[in-house]
Order: structure tokens, then sequence, then C-alpha cells
């Protein structure tokens, strides 16, 4: 039978230490309890230790402990992690550790398929199932932290939210899971070693400018052309470039900080002088730096990774107007973790 007990971890601090006033209990309790759950990640209330047993023994009438579990794990030959996460459903997202020689990165999903629909991505064949929780999306960094002292033997530095789904479209949460990353009540990390990656919300990107989050923010913009990029993201009808940029000059404005470009060069796509043009032209509206993705390929051939001549012809053009650009290999192509191939195979 399906419990009807209510996930604790749905609870803020104000509300759990309400919760225990109201049962006769100190306010104190909560925060107590609340450190458990977030900092401790504790799975159990038995293992509350400095909390009396009556007590544990309430809670566990009346909430439960959701959280996820690593369903499988999949190592690449160059250090990359890929795990199958099951989550309290039975639904399954896929979070990855990436390591480098300077950093470690987690790479974490924000929903459980996704709701746009990126002709490249392999998430996107999957629809749109469901929102993660705040604490879904929290519990992936502790597991990928885990991983990556136990097998790189260091801590966890980065968060991309670059795994399943658009984060945009689970702002609440996504927001609520950095508020608790980023807490001393939580992970502690610093926001700056955070990049939520969006296709583009200009409503959201407002949004997040207002309240003045203090993470980075990336696009993945793949073509400054309104009709290339409608081709390859059809999304991008309902939000045009024109709307895009007009976002991200506000998200400039306000928290004066610069923005990533992720893009992919295909084949016959976008390949052309005019795309780079259109590209070099974007660049200028606010500070920002290009990476420029390989292509991992999800299966039938409608797109191919450009030559490196057309690669390199965008690097020298961005690099003639002074734009920073990286050329980002893949990692964990092997095992299917690489960028958009998410949910390939599975
Ligand atoms: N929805 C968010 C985050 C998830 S996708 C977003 O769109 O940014 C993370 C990145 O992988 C995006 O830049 C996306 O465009 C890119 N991507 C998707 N499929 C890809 C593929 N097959 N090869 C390379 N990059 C891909």
């Amino acid at each position: 039978m399906k419990s009807k007990k209510k996930d604790i971890r749905a609870l803020s601090k104000a509300q759990l230490r309400d919760f225990f006033v109201k049962n006769g209990d100190k306010a104190f309790r909560g925060n107590q309890v609340y450190e458990w759950l977030w900092n401790k990640s504790l799975h159990t209330f038995e293992a509350m230790t400095n909390i009396s047993k009556e007590t544990r023994e309430m809670l566990e009438e009346n909430f439960v402990i959701n959280h996820i579990k690593v369903d499988s794990m999949q190592k690449s030959n160059d250090g990359t992690i890929k795990n199958g996460i099951k989550l309290h459903d039975g639904l399954v997202v896929e979070s990855v550790l990436i390591p480098t020689e300077k950093r470690t990165t987690a790479c974490v999903s924000s929903q459980v398929g996704c709701s746009l629909d990126c002709k490249f991505c392999a998430t996107a064949r999957l629809k749109r199932m469901r929102n993660l929780n705040p604490d879904e999306i929290y519990d992936q960094v502790v597991v990928i932290d885990k991983q990556s002292r136990l097998y790189h033997n260091k801590k966890l530095t980065n968060i991309v939210f670059m795994g399943m789904g658009e984060p945009l479209m689970n702002y609440k949460n996504v927001l609520k899971s950095i508020e608790m990353i980023t807490s001393p009540e939580g992970l502690g990390m610093s926001s700056k070693r955070i990049t939520v990656s969006t296709s583009g919300v200009p409503k959201m990107i407002k949004k997040m400018a207002d309240e003045e989050v203090k993470f980075n923010l990336a696009v993945s913009l793949h073509s400054a052309i309104d009709e290339v990029r409608t081709s390859i993201m059809p999304f991008n009808t309902n939000f045009p470039l024109k709307d895009l940029k007009e976002s991200l000059e506000y998200w400039y404005a306000k928290t004066k900080r610069a923005i990533t470009y992720e893009y992919v060069v295909w084949d016959g796509i976008n390949d052309r002088k005019e795309d780079i043009k259109a590209l070099v032209d974007f660049c200028k509206y606010v500070p920002c730096k290009v990476n420029l993705i390989e292509y991992n390929p999800i299966d039938d051939g409608e797109f191919q990774q450009a030559s490196n001549a057309a690669i390199n012809n965008y690097i020298s053009n961005l690099e003639m107007h002074d734009i920073t650009v990286n050329v980002r290999r893949s990692r964990g192509k092997d095992i299917d973790a690489a960028c958009g191939q998410l949910a390939n195979k599975s």
C-alpha cells in the first residue's frame, strides 16, 4: 500500500519547528531534526541519536524520509561515472561525476525526462514525466560527492545543472535545492561553483536576475538565427532570440555576471559563414564566453558533428572579435554519460 505519510523534507525549517511546537515540544527540536535531514543526510529517524525514542516514533508515524538510490553505476575509461538514480516512486534519472585534474563536477538532473524538444538530445525523447523535488536534486549531489571522495580521493568542487531536464521549467525546486546545497545547514558549497544551464526561458532568466541569485548561468544557444534555432530547438518559436537577448541583458544589468553560451556545430546545420557572423553579433550583447561542445551522437545520424575546419572557423572568428572560446571535449562518451546522451539506450 502506498504510504500517505508526508515527505518530511518537503517541510521548511520554520514548518518543522512549528510542527514540534504544535506537538508540545520545543521549536529547537525542529532545528536538530532539520540538521539530521539535510546536513547529515540521514535516511532513517532511528539514526537521529540526539532525539528521544518517543519523538523518533512520533516522527515515524507522521512522516517518511524519501531518498534516492543508486540503481546502476557505470565507470568510463576517463574516470567519469554515470549513475542511474532510482527515485522513491521508481522513476529513474541520471547523474554524472566528471573528474578533471583541477576539479570534480557533478552533473545533476532537474526533471524526469524533459519538457523541451531539442532534436539532438536523447532526454527530449522521454518527454517530461515529472519535476524533481529539491531533496531529490540535493541527494544527487550528496551521492556524487561521496563517489568523488571514494574513487578520486577528493571532494566535489562544482555542480552543473546539465543532466536531464530543463532547470528553469522546475524553477522553484531547483532554487530550493541550490539554497540547501549552499547553506551551511546543507552542504555549504559555494554558489560560484554552481552553473544552471538553460535552453533559454526569458521570463525565468529575468526572475532569477530579480532574485539576485549568485550562481552562474549557461545558455544552450546552438544558433543565433531564429530560423535555424527553431528547426533544432522548436520551443524557440515561443521564446525567440529577441526575447532571449533582452532577458540576458536584464540578467547582466542586475547581476554583472557574464554568461556562458553552449554551442554545438553541426554539419549542414549551423556551419555556414552567416551562422558564425550571427553568433559573433549575439556575443556583443552581454559579456560572455562560448563553450563549443563536441556533439555526442544519439542515434540515427540526422545530426553530425561539423568538420574540424568548420569548428576552427568558429574559433578564429570568435577570437578575432575578442570573444573567449573554449572547446569542450566530451567525457564519459563510452558509457553514454556525455551531454545529451542521458537516457540513451536506457
Ligand atoms: N535543458 C538544459 C540542461 C540540460 S542539456 C539546457 O538545455 O541547457 C545540457 C547541455 O547538453 C545543453 O547545452 C544541451 O544543448 C547539450 N546537449 C544536448 N544534447 C546534446 C548532444 N547530443 N551532444 C552534445 N550536447 C548536447
